[in-house]
């Protein structure tokens, strides 16, 4: 049984809305890994149900880390869990409404090159509204009705942590509001990696799909070490999106994936310039 070795108390509470339905929508990655360890701690009250938007893309060793990990802590605490597969709820895959546009935010050379030869350009994102938000919003809707979730008001917990807090989106008041119970506690993404290290589970992989433009080099070079075979998908996946749209590229380098000059950033977290560009804040966490 799992548990904390160290004094987690955060410095300040979540504050908790008993009255409306509480849902933690998990990315899969750390802080979400995290926010898990807090509930069945007993530190974060329990939510109504956790899910989590399998978008078919998921790098392949999140789900064998939720699967040995996190789905015991879920059935020992008494907390629904769900994985649910994107196609089941989504409209669209990777092309959306506008049959010219694919939902990720490619890098583009229909804007031109810099002076370095990369990319001037990025495509704008929807996939993650559409393979996330859209999907749990369904997802819910037709497992607890729609009519009693509009009554009651839905909070959804994410797990944006303080250090990212211009991720937050700003949602109207009424049925789906959203809540960052790692922001309302003061935590950074350190400190979720250390709660889930000190919770005694191994350190959790990052999490999102194996074809996103916006991981950052280390992230495609840990792939590319570490998960080959997604890293061949990855490869494959720019190919097969050139046959319909040659500008664009799966790095800023605008060179085939195989081929980009990836380079470690030395721990300067270059994942931040580019986790900007996840449009529903609901990956990487
Ligand atoms: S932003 Fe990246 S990780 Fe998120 S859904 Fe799009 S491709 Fe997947």
């Amino acid at each position: 049984m799992p548990g904390f070795t160290k004094n987690f108390i955060p410095q300040k509470n979540f504050n908790y809305r008993p009255e409306r339905f509480n849902v933690l929508s998990s990315g899969g990655g750390t802080q979400s890994n995290a926010i898990i360890c807090l509930i069945h701690a007993g530190v974060l009250p329990k939510p109504d149900i956790i899910v989590m938007s399998d978008t078919e893309r998921e790098a392949s060793n999140v789900f064998e880390y939720q699967r040995q990990y996190i789905a015991p802590l879920c059935e020992e605490m008494g907390v629904e869990y769900h994985i649910i597969p994107k196609s089941k709820y989504a409209t669209y895959d990777l092309i959306g409404s506008d049959e010219d546009t694919p939902l990720p935010g490619y890098f583009t050379e229909y804007e031109g090159r810099d002076i370095r030869g990369q990319c001037a350009g990025k495509q704008p994102a929807f996939c993650s509204i559409k393979w996330k938000t859209e999907v749990i919003h369904r997802f819910l809707n037709e497992r607890f009705g729609e009519k009693y979730l509009t009554e009651r008001g839905v909070d959804t917990w994410l797990g944006i942590s303080i250090e990212e807090a211009h991720r937050r989106a700003k949602f109207p008041p009424g049925k789906w509001q959203r809540r960052y119970p790692l922001i309302e506690m003061m935590m950074t993404k350190q400190m979720a990696i250390q709660c889930v290290e000190d919770y005694g589970l191994p350190t959790p992989p990052a999490s999102l799909c194996w074809m996103c433009p916006n991981r950052d080099d280390d992230l495609w070079l840990f792939m590319k070490n570490n998960v080959p075979e997604d890293f061949a998908r990855a490869c494959a996946h720019e190919k097969e999106i050139q046959k319909l749209w040659p500008h664009l590229w799966l790095t800023k380098y605008g060179v085939p994936l195989a081929e980009a000059p990836l380079k470690p950033s030395g721990g300067k977290n270059t994942q931040m310039d580019l986790i900007q560009f996840c449009d529903s804040g609901q990956c990487f966490v």
